[in-house]
């Protein structure tokens, strides 16, 4: 065990200390956000290494994002050294990646399995519903899909789900039988959907006991980040691997849900579980949509008896006028434990408010306060802005652009999202798994070569009747009875994607160079004629595709820096497994820009935390779904806990959404942080003159007492919504139909006089497109601006 005056303890408070030196089968680290959760257990895997006890190939550790798994092991690297190499440090999907790529073959598929992203799985779902006629049964493929997800991460299947559902209602038959028939097309493609990563990683080890015996021997010290947002088959998953060694035959018995096992294992050193150690903060759930279950922690010590429970209350993130804000919010949902954060760092500065008249005003107040702070000494990547929904980052990029200022938006997924993307990814997944019919099918006609549906099918129904794979029957262009044109075509494709395979993946069983991506990829793009195609087009954009092609050259070749022995598998798989947090480029020098679900775990010297209205934060979404509006409140909890000094909480009176404009009312949640915390600053209006921040200060007003937006018998006597600028409810007026007609003059109260160019929209969307003599042309929402006609 350590000892006290090693240096890892250095620093720490007596809990942080037990919880990095605490030996036992079981550990619970349960705290609020900031106090230390995170690097409590870095500590203790660097401790578990230093003193000796374990091995860096016996530990895994799991952490929510790849881009977390990357500092935890930068981490470990820094306060020990070289002894970190070989440690599991990773998300839960690329751990069972790398279990999955091991063991594959004992269950039905091939080590070179491809993995669907919700992309993937919708399109094929997409296809099932239409085949099985789902929509004649109000079936949706998006419906679908996540009723299916969901259930996976329940780890039922589509037998298991069809025994306790209700056969007899034609609705769930048809279900179910889309269902099935998505994990036989799974299979046949040779293929894992992102649930499954988990749940068939689950299946295994309960199928094949002496396999799972294998992990568990070898994972001796299991650490879980972010337990909280477990679900249950990830649940299951850790289950797994901390039963006793051997426990082939799973529990004898069962009582009131606790396992009891033959024999206590403690009694038998060679069957002891590995130690586990979980962190996590129920109040920072916030995927009960994907199947999170905050039960996993709270019933932690009956899954686990005789576990230690480790308590952090000290934050060593934020000032105390921020936490004090987070938990006065949190502390508004019920059926939760009461838990204080406190900081010795002082209050700080007080929040910052600000509502604009439109997102472009909140993004032009987000981008000067970003630059006044620059100024100040803040670095640009010290620096964050939120939002709940992806489409808000639209209007922030286009302040972000005109002002110059440098930002990343955080969700790397895009990139790879784009179909030119898409279509070269293909390509290399029919090289790596030719079972995967839908990428064959994609690339089949792409670039155009004349191969249509009646040929698709034709092939598609050669390779039925042969009983080979639907990549096998290109081989047999000739055999397929289509014209002398296509048969060339479909041969050119064969021998395209042989000639791609032989330098990615060497029939000799030679290692193929470092370079074999790149390459194969270059060759697969040109001689398929891909790029041809696109060079050939006048279409503007098809020039940024090329660009994106070179970009995805470029990072198959740094792949191959990075990983000399990688194969094309592997460099499938990382792309697969990049997510939302993980950025493709360097984040340094830039404002990051991000959802909230994206900003768990994550720190900031200055927080922006936008759009924060009523059906936006909480989402609309959220009122219909039991525990909707608690969720929703956790996620603000999270957005307000990360910054460190400064925090801003932004609004519009008005939004623009979906192509329609609407009045946006403040969160319910403004009201919960109380009033003394919140500096509120005026709206400008104008975001074109140039008072600035100066003037938005000088427009501040002092609080009165009932002048809140919602009248004194809606709000809490001192919440932080009564110092709301009292010329709100003034601005957003009603000015009924007001008749305005092409050619009409106005005059707003901001931006002075102008002309009517057009109207659009009708009724209480009616929007005025007017040309300002002093501002230029503008959009306004003619039932509630500040304008009369002239
Ligand atoms: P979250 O709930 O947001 O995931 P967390 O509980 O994991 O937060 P950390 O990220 O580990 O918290 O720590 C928050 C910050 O506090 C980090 O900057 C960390 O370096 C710092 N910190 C943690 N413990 C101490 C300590 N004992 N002394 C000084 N700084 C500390
Ligand atoms: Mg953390």
């Amino acid at each position: 065990p350590p000892r006290a005056d090693d240096d890892l303890l250095a620093g720490l408070n007596p809990p942080q200390r037990e919880a990095v030196t605490y030996r036992g089968p079981a550990l619970l680290i349960v705290a609020g956000a900031g106090s230390g959760k995170t690097s409590v257990l870095t500590r203790r895997i660097a401790s578990l290494l230093r003193s000796g006890e374990a091995w860096p190939s016996q530990i895994l550790a799991i952490t929510f994002t790849n881009k977390a798994a990357g500092e935890m092991r930068e981490r470990v690297r820094q306060l020990i050294g070289d002894r970190a190499e070989g440690m599991w440090i990773s998300t839960f999907h690329s751990a069972c990646v790398r279990i999955l790529r091991r063991e594959a073959q004992q269950f039905g598929f091939t080590k070179a399995f491809t993995i669907y992203d919700s992309g993937d799985s919708r399109a094929l779902i997409k296809r099932l519903v239409k085949e099985h006629q789902g929509d004649a049964f109000g079936l949706t493929p998006a419906g679908t899909q996540s009723r299916i997800s969901k259930l996976k991460n329940e780890l039922a299947d589509a037998e298991s789900y069809a025994r306790q559902a209700n056969m007899s209602d034609p609705v769930e038959r048809v279900f179910v039988e889309i269902f099935s028939a998505y994990q036989r097309a799974l299979q046949r493609a040779n293929a894992f959907d992102f649930d499954d990563l988990i749940g068939q990683t689950v299946y295994l080890f309960r199928a094949f006991p002496h396999v799972a015996d294998v992990y568990r021997r070898r994972f001796r010290h299991i650490l879980v980040d972010e337990y909280q947002d477990t679900n249950h088959a990830q649940y299951a998953l850790i289950h797994e691997l901390t039963r006793p060694i051997g426990s082939d035959a799973g529990p004898i018995a069962s009582s009131g849900g606790m396992m009891i096992f033959d024999a206590d294992p403690a009694d038998d050193p060679a069957k002891a579980p590995a130690s586990l150690t979980v962190v996590g903060d129920s109040d920072q759930s916030i995927y009960a949509f994907r199947g999170a279950d905050i039960r996993n922690i709270s019933e932690f010590e009956r899954d686990y008896p005789g576990a230690k429970v480790v308590l952090l209350e000290q934050n060593y993130r934020s000032t105390q006028n921020i936490l004090s804000a987070a938990n006065a919010v949190i502390s508004n949902n019920f059926d939760r434990k009461e838990k204080r954060l406190w900081t010795d760092v002082g209050a700080g500065d007080p929040i910052i408010g600000f509502t604009g008249y439109s997102q472009h005003d909140e993004a032009q107040f987000v981008a000067d306060e970003i630059e006044a702070l620059r100024k100040g000494g803040v670095d640009y990547s010290q620096m964050a802005v939120f939002y709940r929904t992806n489409s808000q980052s639209r209007a922030l990029e286009e302040i972000f652009i005109r002002s110059a200022i440098p930002y990343k938006i955080m969700g790397g997924t895009k990139f790879y999202e784009r179909a030119e993307i898409k279509d070269a990814m293909a390509y290399l997944v029919a090289v790596a798994n030719p079972a995967d019919e839908m990428a064959v099918r994609r690339i089949l006609n792409r670039p155009r070569r004349g191969i249509g549906d009646v040929t698709e099918t034709a092939i598609a129904r050669y390779a039925a009747d042969e009983q080979i794979t639907f990549r096998d029957a290109l081989a047999n262009a000739s055999a397929l009875g289509v014209g002398p044109k296509l048969q060339q075509a479909i041969a050119h494709l064969d021998a395209v994607l042989a000639e791609a395979r032989e330098i990615m993946l060497p029939a000799s069983g030679e290692l193929a160079p470092p370079t074999a991506v790149a390459e194969g990829l270059t060759l697969l793009l040109n001689k398929s004629g891909y790029f041809d195609a696109l060079r050939a087009s006048r279409d503007p954009q098809d020039e940024a595709r090329l660009e994106n092609l070179d970009e995805l050259i470029a990072v198959t070749r740094e792949f191959a820096r990075n990983n000399p022995e990688g194969t094309v598998v592997d460099f499938l798989t990382e792309v697969a497994l990049v997510s939302d947090a993980d950025d493709l480029e360097d984040a340094s020098g830039s404002v990051s820009l991000m959802t909230l679900h994206t900003a768990k775990g994550l720190e900031y010297d200055a927080v922006f935390l936008t759009g924060v209205e009523e059906d936006l934060l909480p989402h609309r979404i959220s009122a219909g779904e039991p525990g909707g509006p608690q969720e929703e409140r956790r996620l603000f909890y999270v957005g307000i806990t990360r910054a460190r000094k400064r925090l801003y909480l932004s609004l519009a009176m008005t939004r623009a959404q979906f192509g329609e404009v609407s009045v946006a009312m403040p969160s319910r949640f403004l009201q919960e942080i109380p009033a003394d915390l919140v500096d509120w600053r005026q709206s400008p209006g104008d975001v074109n003159s140039r008072g600035g921040m100066q003037s938005r200060a000088l427009n501040a007003r002092p609080r009165r007492p009932g002048q809140g937006r919602y009248g004194d018998d809606l709000v809490p006597k001192s919440s932080a919504i009564d110092k709301f600028p009292n010329r709100i409810p003034a601005k957003v007026r009603d000015n009924g139909d007001m008749e305005l007609a092409p050619g009409d003059r106005i005059r707003h109260d901001d931006f002075g006089e102008g002309q009517v160019d057009a109207i659009t929209g009708e009724g209480a969307k009616r929007v005025a497109h007017v040309r300002f003599e002093k501002v230029g042309a503008k959009k306004l929402l003619v039932k509630i601006a500040p304008i009369t006609k002239l």
